[in-house]
């Protein structure tokens, strides 16, 4: 995995305690949404579809400093929205760095040169600059020119002030393997410290409905890439080699949706980072109530063509704890890239779709209404196009 040794270390240590001790669910990865403003509107992007009174709210420092003493996750991603128009960012980081925590700070880069001097090099944190390809590919994702540019610039800047820096790429069904590979030693060629590569989650309120993959063009998209990369040993990837392996078809993980519990500022969120069906005030509450078996790949409609990190890279660090001589073999020879596929989980009796969305929204609005009304503003952060 592309990230520092002491940091796997520590969740190596983890990993193992938990499945010595026989606990059947726990997190590993705290998804922190604290805003979903954004600066950009992605095609493919359905997290950001909300009011402007909803946009506008933000997780305080203690919310986010909460989530991670409730759930104990030995890792923080933190997203949105776009993490860098939080006005108390560095204090959030802080905080989480203080504690031990291993930090992913999410962003498409465009604010990272005006802040960049508000973080501190640090091995437990690492930028995670969002690009979904080449310049064509991701200016395309974004639906704007010059955002590749300046997510390169901003990759450089990091780099030269001494910082932890890896891309975070979302693939559409209009991907081509052969230029994705391309991508990707582009991206070695900068020094990059580590790199994650997914498929896009269908999201039912993305405006673009028609390049999501489905999981067959997934594993055949992914064995395209890994097979022009000596079965993606010559990339260093920040996810798991079997996840990976997952990608290329060689396994049929169900997901493991409490692995990247999600806190957002509607709360706890319902089953997973992807799907927000429902919402829990604590992360207990999160554990113990959710009816796990309601989701995931066969069980719901939503989740047929999932085969996103958030949901199957626990699963596959879980099999990789549980079989490390599997994992060593796929590391040591390359994801296979050829031969037959796992058979796939049968969706002949997923349960049809929920669509919660809007009473979600109206509850929010309603709660929000009844507050009362700060005595004292400041301005809200602005969401400059640059
Ligand atoms: S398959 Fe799992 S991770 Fe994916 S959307 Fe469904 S519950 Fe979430």
């Amino acid at each position: 995995m592309g990230i520092p040794l002491a940091q796997a270390a520590r969740i190596g240590t983890y990993l193992v305690k938990q499945h010595l001790s026989g606990r059947k669910r726990y997190p590993l990865v705290l998804m922190l949404e604290p805003l979903f403003r954004c600066n950009l509107a992605c095609a493919g992007c359905g997290k950001i579809d909300y009011p402007g009174e909803i946009l506008n709210q933000r997780l305080s420092v203690e919310d986010c400093m909460q989530a991670i003493d409730e759930c104990g996750a030995p890792v923080v991603s933190i997203a949105g929205g776009e993490p860098l128009l939080h006005r108390e960012m560095p204090e959030i980081v802080r905080g989480y760095l203080a504690r031990k925590k291993y930090v992913i700070l999410c962003t498409n880069a465009l604010l990272l040169t005006k802040k960049i001097d508000d973080y501190k090099p640090h091995p437990g944190f690492t930028w995670s600059i969002h690009l979904d390809g080449n310049q064509a590919m991701h200016d395309k994702s974004v639906c704007q020119g010059g955002v590749y540019d300046k997510a390169v610039e901003a990759i450089k800047l990091a780099k030269s002030k001494g910082f932890h820096v890896s891309i975070n790429c979302t693939l559409f069904n209009d991907a081509d393997p052969a230029q994705v590979a391309d991508f990707l030693d582009d991206m070695k060629a900068l020094g990059l410290d580590g790199m994650t590569i997914s498929p896009g989650y269908a999201y039912e309120r993305a405006p673009d409905q028609q390049h999501f993959l489905n999981r067959t063009k997934t594993k055949e998209l992914f064995r395209g890439i890994l097979s022009r990369g000596n079965g993606g040993k010559k990339w260093a990837f920040s996810q798991s080699v079997l996840f990976l392996n997952f990608l290329a078809g060689n396994e049929a993980y169900s997901c493991t949706p409490w692995g990247n519990p999600t806190r957002t500022v509607f709360g706890w969120q319902k089953p997973c980072y992807l799907l927000g069906e429902g919402y829990a005030k604590t992360f207990k509450e999160l554990m113990d109530d959710t009816e796990w078996d309601k989701y995931g790949v066969g069980n719901y409609e939503k989740c047929a063509d999932c085969m996103v990190h958030s949901g199957f890279e626990a699963s596959a660090v879980k099999d990789m704890v549980k079989n490390p001589l599997k994992a060593l073999a796929v590391s040591m020879r390359g994801v296979r890239t050829d031969g037959p596929m796992a058979e796939d989980i049968s969706l002949a009796n997923q349960r049809p779709a929920d669509f919660v969305f809007s009473g979600h929204v109206e509850r929010k609005l309603a709660e929000i209404r009844a507050r009362p009304r700060p005595k004292k503003t400041r301005p809200e952060e602005s969401v400059p196009a640059e």
